[in-house]
């Protein structure tokens, strides 16, 4: 009898696993625990990119969701999501919402997801998205992320999806003392560092370096 060929999904999370063994060391950890996995077969990555790339969207790259945007590199989701160490019961705040895949993968991990993103059109689109695709745990507002979201804040965890040169301060104060935060910093057009902040105390954060990364550029709305 003939095995069945493993599906375009399954080979993507073998990738995915390999890359995560190959970097241990960096990362501190052995694999992606069963709760991100699971996470990462749930979302359908293929809704979240045009029709033209669906046949592409199960491979280990970013893709171009327009506006000079891309959706992450789903390695790079995967391990920004473990880096969170996401729980049941948290709260946690993204920005830069893009298509709203991490949020989605998020939010099957964790109790409410909150994502400001600073484009109109592509925070519509997402809304839509994630509407029509059934997640009712993820609030998008449009806005520079730069603030965070104040009104929503504290948060047990901050994820950032564009490269920024510093860490916002606004973001460092609405997260809960203990709780992390990722983000990659660098030089906005080259290559960022991705870096895990915790929160130790009210006045001192501990910083930890990951592993080099490419980010589209975080920018300051001028409104
Ligand atoms: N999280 C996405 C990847 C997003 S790409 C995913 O799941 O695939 C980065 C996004 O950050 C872009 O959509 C960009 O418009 C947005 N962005 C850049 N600067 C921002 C800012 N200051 N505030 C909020 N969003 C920002």
């Amino acid at each position: 009898m003939r095995r069945q060929s493993k599906s375009e999904k399954e080979v993507l999370i073998d990738t995915i696993s390999a890359e995560v063994s190959e970097l241990e060391n960096r990362l501190g950890w052995r694999g992606l625990s069963d709760e991100v996995l699971a996470a990462l077969r749930q979302v359908p990555r293929d809704q979240f990119v045009a029709k033209e790339n669906r046949y592409r969207a199960w491979e280990n790259h970013p893709l171009s969701i327009g506006y000079q945007q891309t959706i992450s590199q789903p390695f790079i989701v995967a391990i920004m999501t473990q880096l969170l160490h996401p729980e049941k019961n948290h709260r946690v705040l993204e920005v830069g919402t893009g298509c709203g895949y991490q949020a989605a993968v998020l939010s099957c991990l964790v109790e409410q997801v909150y994502s400001v993103e600073v484009i109109p059109a592509l925070t519509q689109e997402s809304e839509l998205r994630l509407k029509n695709l059934g997640y009712n745990n993820i609030s998008l507002r449009c806005g520079d992320g730069y603030s965070g979201w104040p009104e929503r804040a504290p948060f047990d965890g901050i994820i950032v999806t564009a490269g920024t040169e510093m860490v916002p301060a606004p973001l460092i104060s609405q997260l809960k003392v203990g709780g992390r935060m990722v983000i990659p910093v660098g030089p906005t057009h080259e290559s960022q560092m991705l870096k895990v902040l915790t929160k130790v105390d009210e006045h001192s954060v501990d910083i930890e370096d990951i592993i080099p990364v490419v980010f589209v550029p975080f920018v300051r709305s001028t409104d």
